[in-house]
């Protein structure tokens, strides 16, 4: 039996309407028999709202009230007979009673599971959506089977458990019925609820759907697919109908939102087809993601990461010694930082921070005691209004005339930092934040408005 996992994010279930158009799409395809839902548009923002240090009661109750209004106003166009009201008032009270224990501390645990009652009303609300529509469907709740470590807001997932958890739980009850589970969550061995960091429902699906050796993955959001560059950056940017396993992965690293960064990975790993496309317009088709694909050009996509950090390092140490990068990287690790970007001079460091896939709550990856243990080394200098932007392609590294092309459009800015070499599918530079989404529009109009190698 062929099994497709679609997941949905936040616009396409934001309301009753919009889960209708998902349970039709659902429903037009036998194969898909598991539904990986994300929270409906702005109930996660809101739960990070409330887990923020210094909320007032009054700040608390208004967000409370605006969560509720989101969820009920799905509710109130689902049928009397289907009793899911009560379990959405459930959720909601355990939202208002974790909130104001948040009040009095601060506790990862505690956030975790604030965060995430947005998944689990969606699941709830969306298996009703698909019931109204005649299918035999419930919710099911992912952390029986998504087990994680307890590395509260970016939780790391158990490859092993995962499969043997979902091939002994979920696995025969998708025999029966279309099953509704949650993205983003997890839970680790003691059964503690944990999120895999903001965007996390893509990760989710492609998790699932490797556990159960699924044949595709599909990812239904507000765009048809995959794009040259952030259509809402470039109004000429174009979905790309195929691109590899490799291209998608430098995309979503590099901050094509579309996908969340780890999506790529467990479909790599098993060779499971991903496909991108729009839930509102799914007649428009969209992005296969496939192990390989015929005749890659050299420019895919342009991608745009902002809110970046430089670290500038400098140490006298550096100077024909040896372990000083030693010493940082360790230094970086033992603070959980995975480094991104990084550039050497005689002696000078300069390194940017990947945030991406960060921390659930949005809390920052510099910390003070991070700041403190580097300055025992070196002396340290952070520049932040930064924004990463990622040429990602093919053969980048071997093709004679791309910096000419490249650094031409870039000519009018300032380039902070210039990556380049150690991939063939990316060429990344560093501008000031103001600057980058001219200089997104201005690589897009070069490298794929007027030049035969667009994709
Ligand atoms: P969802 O809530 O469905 O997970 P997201 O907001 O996380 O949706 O991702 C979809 C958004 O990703 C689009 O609205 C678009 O603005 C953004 N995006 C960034 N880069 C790209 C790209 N290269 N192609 C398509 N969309 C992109
Ligand atoms: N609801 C979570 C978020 O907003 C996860 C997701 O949508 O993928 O980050
Ligand atoms: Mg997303």
């Amino acid at each position: 039996m062929s099994l497709v996992v679609a997941k949905f994010g936040g616009t396409s279930v934001a309301d009753y309407v919009a889960m209708g158009r998902c349970a039709d799409i659902v429903l037009a395809n036998s194969a898909t028999r598991l539904v990986v839902v994300s929270a409906s548009s702005g109930v996660t923002n809101l739960l990070v709202e409330l887990a923020q240090p210094g909320v007032t009661e009054s700040q608390r109750l208004a967000v409370l009230k605006k969560i509720a209004a989101i969820q009920y106003a799905i509710v109130d166009r689902l049928p009397r007979s289907d009793d899911v009201a009560a379990t959405i008032d459930t959720l909601l009270t355990r939202v208002d009673v974790l909130s104001q224990q948040l009040l009095q501390q601060t506790d990862k645990a505690l956030i975790d599971e604030l965060l995430s009652l947005g998944e689990r009303c969606s699941s709830v609300l969306f298996a009703a959506v698909l019931r109204e529509k005649g299918a035999i469907a419930r919710a099911f709740d992912v952390r029986q089977v998504l087990r994680t470590d307890s590395n509260f807001g970016k939780a790391e997932p158990q490859i092993a458990d995962i499969r043997h958890l979902s091939q002994a739980q979920l696995q025969p009850l998708l025999k029966q019925q279309l099953l509704v589970t949650q993205g983003f969550i997890g839970a680790d061995a003691q059964g503690q609820t944990t999120t895999l960091g903001r965007g996390g429902s893509d990760y989710s699906a492609a998790l699932l759907a490797e556990a159960l050796d699924a044949d595709a993955v599909e990812i239904w959001t507000d765009v048809a697919g995959i794009y040259t560059t952030d259509p809402r950056l470039a109004p000429n940017a174009r979905p790309i109908p195929e691109i590899s396993f490799n291209e998608a992965a430098e995309m979503a690293t590099f901050g094509a939102k579309v996908l969340h960064p780890a999506t790529i990975l467990p479909a790599v790993r098993q060779q499971i087809q991903v496909f991108v496309g729009s839930s509102k317009e799914p007649e428009k088709g969209g992005t296969w993601i496939r192990h390989q694909v015929e005749n890659p050009p050299v420019y895919r996509a342009v991608a745009l990461r902002r809110d970046q950090t430089l670290l500038n390092l400098h140490s006298l140490q550096m100077l024909h010694a040896q372990g000083f990068l030693a010493e940082t990287f360790a230094t970086l690790a033992r603070h959980k930082i995975s480094v991104d970007l990084i550039t050497t001079s005689e002696v000078n460091v300069s390194l940017t921070l990947d945030k991406t896939g960060s921390e659930s709550s949005g809390q920052g990856l510099l910390t003070e005691a991070l700041l403190q243990e580097l300055s025992q080394h070196c002396r340290v200098r952070v520049e932040d209004k930064l924004a990463l932007i990622a040429i990602i392609g093919n053969r980048i590294a071997s093709t004679p005339g791309i910096c000419q092309q490249v650094f031409g459009v870039l000519a009018p800015h300032n380039v902070r930092l210039i990556c380049q070499g150690a991939s063939p599918h990316n060429l990344c530079v560093l501008v000031h934040e103001a600057e980058a989404a001219a200089v997104v529009a201005a690589l897009h109009q070069a490298l794929f408005e007027c030049t035969s190698e667009a994709a």
